[in-house]
């Protein structure tokens, strides 16, 4: 049977799929036997059967009738009764967190007469017209679909009439005419009055939770966040509990860590007499956690009970909502919280160090993104030049220049024309998503770490700066003011930032300066550089500086384990001698791919010109014999910086026209030429680089005269190079260094090819090996990037030493798609229509190009069990790919230099992960 309706009592954290994330854990912590309202969760299942068929299923009411029931019998009130009524709250509440997104309305059961039940009952008037106001307004606004902006007006007209501040000042009579005010408005927009029946409201308040599933900003939210749309949300119906009961209640938000820096200790924020909505609106300024120990210590000591507990149980840092009503606690929701990068390192590094997970759980609680945004630069500190506006909260790290915008919507349209921009607001709320994905860096004025703008900016791993209240943010004049204190050379003064000005933000300090801040590298990329010693050196003092210590250590101590548990190797694609001195330095094990193309073109260029244009064989000797001494140095620079380690040399492989001019450029000017009678050596070579560029034309030249082919067409190209990559091993072997290269034959389809090739490597061998009185023994290989190459690879085998994958030309072969011109023309509509849901040039084909890969590995290492195995494609770095190729048994993977750091993570992670020996954590 279908489970519509499960109370609170029943569930655990297990059922996420079927009751969302916070009905999954308002079960376990109600489990557990913590103060949690009683309620119950109206499932996935429900709302999935809304999507489907637009209305409720027809057994729901009948379920929710006995949920409800059982609830006033356990509570021992009826909902919205006149004397002592039951009010609950309906929360949304997926499998993914989406801080925001969807809805929720609090205080369900009130109406004219049970307000008055409300007041008897609490002894507090204001408490319970200020209740009612309250699901007017909410209700209005989230299931009528009343502009909010309507009554947030009114509730400013209100204070402004009794001259105070805050909503928390204004009194019983001020709360009971808003009241009345607010079901005017609903009247005049609705055209019918504001319901009165307490189920009428539950019913259209949980239907409004399953439309909210698919408002534009949550669809929004699921596409980036890649979360499926077709799981749905839960409905949790509570029962309430009140944080406006006066002084001595309030409500609050708290994580068992500090979610942007992950330092230990209890952190959060508070606000007194207030309801939840308050704190995360950001419309008020709260008070940290602390606060609440001078306030209630009792209430606090008890929280932070909770708070231990809850981390010990759910082995992770915790994120909870909770309010305490006249003095006692409760918990209404917790997860395991969000993070940015540096947390997460530091966190899980603690955790194992608390003996609370294992050091290869630890490593699964890491990503390798998360590495790459630790290496990001950060602004330099020493940079004097500029002037610091404000310092504000850190709510997200990272280091964001770019010009002030003070909307979602000028975001958008300035990003989307190349601009870098801040979007600056008072505080944010969902309808901001679009600039705040548009934008480098966000800047509110309100709000704590919990805010809105703290919560996404974290999830997107967006730098973010919040609470700037010394900003004066006017989103009509659309410019913000701030008195800047008297800095060293520099009086007090007031500044005026308009759109468009460049302001820079730190997301790790909370500073937020004028114009631009130079930067410099990370500690985390002086640690891969440089190492561990010169990493805490380089931390600065104070605070800041041990956080940086503890953020290096944790990089250092996941990297290590990383690095111990991975099976697959990590090598660099690097065509220079400093690209190879940078990969060695982050950790790579030799080059996996060196493109030798780029060693044609600038000065030597007409070399090649020369060889394509050769008349005899005397000629086309002579050139390449100049070419000969510049590879060959070449190729020395990059073995000395990989000294004991692998070089694969890949033989070129564009066809030879890609070194001629173009087509057309080369015609003007041959037809001018001729127009105005010129003649000469000049002119002549123009002609005939026109005929050969003519001959050399191909009409798809991807699948034409490159590669193999090429080296086999053009006698003494190939030759040349292998001469210079055994030249330049023998050289280094004279000077007693270590060189390892390897010949490497791109767009092999057939083994015969292999064969030439390799019969003409041999013989190069033999003759320097002759000549320097050595014996050179280079392997030579293959790059599998044809579906040919991969079905016949055992055959192939028999020429080759090692393989090498190239997944760009066999995706693109595999799918007959031309990447160039596809990618522009109509993924997008391929995305669209739900062809593609991931492009296959960004990870890896598993079903298609993947199956050939199997195939290639399984078979040529039945054939040739010493047969190594690697692959250089793009996305050599990419998580997904790692895990594969893990699977599938290949030696190594390569990618790009920066990148080896990422790769060394996650082929860690993929090792344990194939082991099965952590268990995976639901990072969403
Ligand atoms: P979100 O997913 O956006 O956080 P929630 O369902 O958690 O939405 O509710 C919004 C706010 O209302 C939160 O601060 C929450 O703590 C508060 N809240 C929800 N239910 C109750 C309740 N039964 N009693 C008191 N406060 C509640
Ligand atoms: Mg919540
Ligand atoms: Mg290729």
């Amino acid at each position: 049977m279908v489970t519509y309706v499960q109370d609170f009592a029943q569930g655990s954290m297990e059922q996420k799929d079927l009751l969302g994330g916070k009905g999954a854990n308002l079960a376990e912590m109600t489990r557990l036997g913590l103060p949690v309202p009683p309620g119950f969760t109206i499932t996935t299942e429900a709302c999935r059967y809304y999507l489907r068929n637009g209305k409720v299923p027809t057994d729901l009411r009948v379920e929710v009738t006995q949920a409800v029931r059982r609830l006033e019998a356990a509570m021992d009130r009826r909902l919205g009764d006149f004397h002592e009524p039951l009010l609950v709250s309906v929360r949304s509440g997926a499998k993914f967190s989406m801080p925001g997104m969807m809805e929720t309305v609090l205080n369900i059961g009130l109406n004219d007469a049970s307000v008055q039940g409300l007041a008897e009952l609490a002894g507090d008037e204001r408490f319970a017209w200020d209740s009612y106001r309250r699901l007017v307004q909410m209700f209005g606004k989230t299931v009528l679909g009343i502009d909010g902006d309507v009554f947030a007006a009114e509730l400013d007209a209100a204070k402004r009439a009794a001259g105070v501040a805050s909503d928390s000042e204004l009194g019983a009579d001020a709360m009971r005419a808003l009241t009345t005010r607010f079901k005017e408005i609903v009247k005049e927009q609705t055209g019918r009055d504001f319901p009165q029946h307490p189920r009428e409201q539950l019913d259209l308040a949980i239907v409004a939770v399953l439309e909210s599933w698919n408002t534009e900003r949550a669809m929004l939210y699921r596409r980036r966040e890649r979360i499926p749309h077709d799981i749905g949300t839960a409905v949790n119906i509570c029962t309430m509990v009140f944080g406006n009961l006066g002084e001595n209640s309030g409500t609050g938000v708290a994580f068992t860590r500090d979610p942007a820096t992950g330092r230990p200790g209890d952190y959060g924020d508070y606000l007194p007499n207030a309801q939840g909505e308050d704190v995360v609106a950001g419309i008020r300024n709260t008070l940290p956690l602390s606060a609440l120990e001078e306030i209630n210590a009792d209430a606090y000591a008890e929280l932070r009970s909770v708070m231990r507990r809850l981390e010990n149980h759910y082995r992770d840092l915790c994120d909870i909502e909770f309010t305490i009503e006249q003095g006692t606690l409760w918990m209404l929701q917790t997860r395991v919280g969000k993070r940015t990068a540096p947390a997460a390192f530091r966190i899980a590094a603690e955790l194992e160090r608390e003996h609370v997970i294992t050091l290869d759980e630890a490593l699964l609680r890491v990503s390798g993104e998360q590495l790459s945004q630790l290496m990001f630069p950060q602004f330099d500190p020493r940079a004097v030049d500029t002037v610091l506006l404000t310092r504000a909260m850190s709510a997200s790290p990272g280091a964001a220049v770019g010009h002030c915008v003070f909307d979602s919507e000028t975001a958008t349209e300035w990003a989307a024309r190349g601009e870098k921009v801040i979007l600056v607001r008072r505080e944010t709320n969902p309808d901001d998503l679009a600039g705040m994905i548009a934008a480098e860096g966000i800047l509110t004025a309100r709000g704590g770490k919990t805010s809105h703008a703290a919560v996404v900016a974290r999830g997107m791993g967006r730098t973010c700066v919040v609470g700037a209240d010394a900003l004066d943010v006017d989103p009509v004049a659309r410019e913000f003011r701030v008195r800047v204190r008297a800095q060293e050379g520099r009086e007090a003064s007031e500044y005026v930032v308009a759109e468009g000005d460049l302001i820079a933000i730190d997301g790790g300090t909370g500073d937020v300066y004028l114009g631009d801040v130079p930067v410099i590298p990370s500690p985390v990329t002086t640690y891969l550089t440089d190492g561990l010693d010169a990493a805490l050196a380089a931390a600065g003092e104070g605070d800041a500086g041990d956080d940086t210590r503890a953020l290096v250590h944790a990089v250092d101590l996941l990297l290590h384990h990383a690095d111990e548990t991975r099976r697959l190797g990590v090598e660099a694609n690097a065509d220079t001698g400093d690209d190879a001195r940078r990969a060695r330095s982050l950790g790579a094990e030799g080059i996996g791919l060196t493109r030798t193309e780029h060693m044609f073109l600038g000065e030597r260029r007409v070399l090649v010109e020369r060889v394509i244009l050769a008349g005899d064989d005397d000629a086309r000797d002579a050139a390449l014999a100049e070419l000969l001494p510049l590879q060959r140095a070449d190729f020395v620079e990059l073995l000395e910086a990989m000294d004991g380690l692998p070089v694969t040399i890949r033989l070129i492989d564009p066809p030879l026209h890609e070194f001629l001019p173009d087509l057309t450029d080369l015609s003007v000017r041959v037809a001018l030429a001729q127009e105005r009678g010129e003649s000469g050596p000049e002119v002549d070579r123009d002609h005939e680089l026109l005929a050969a560029v003519r001959r050399m034309h191909e009409a798809n030249p991807m699948l034409g005269l490159r590669g193999v082919r090429l080296g086999l067409v053009v006698p003494g190209l190939f030759a040349l190079q292998i001469r210079a990559i055994c030249e330049a091993q023998a050289d280094l072997l004279a000077a007693g260094k270590d060189p390892r290269a390897q010949i490497m034959v791109p767009l092999v389809a057939s083994v015969m090819e292999l064969h030439l090739v390799r019969d003409v490597a041999e013989q190069i061998m033999a003759e320097v090996g002759a000549e320097r009185g050595i014996e050179l023994a280079l392997e030579v290989g293959a790059m599998l990037e044809l579906p040919r190459a991969a079905l016949t690879a055992d055959r192939i085998a028999e020429a080759s030493d090692f393989f090498s994958f190239g997944t760009n030309d066999l995706t693109q072969t595999t799918w007959g798609f031309s990447r160039d011109d596809v990618e522009g023309a109509f993924f997008s509509q391929y995305a669209a229509n739900g062809v593609l849901t991931v492009s296959p040039f960004e990870s890896i084909d598993t079903r298609g190009v993947g199956r050939l890969v199997r195939i290639a590995v399984e078979e040529a290492r039945a054939a040739k069990p010493s047969l190594t195995f690697g692959v250089c494609g793009e996305h050599g770095g990419d998580p997904e790919l790692i895990r594969f190729f893990d699977a599938v048994g290949l030696d190594y993977v390569s990618c790009s230099p920066f990148r080896v750091p990422v790769a060394r993570l996650e082929a860690g992670r993929a090792a344990i992960e194939a082991a099965g020996s952590g268990k995976a954590s639901d990072s969403r």
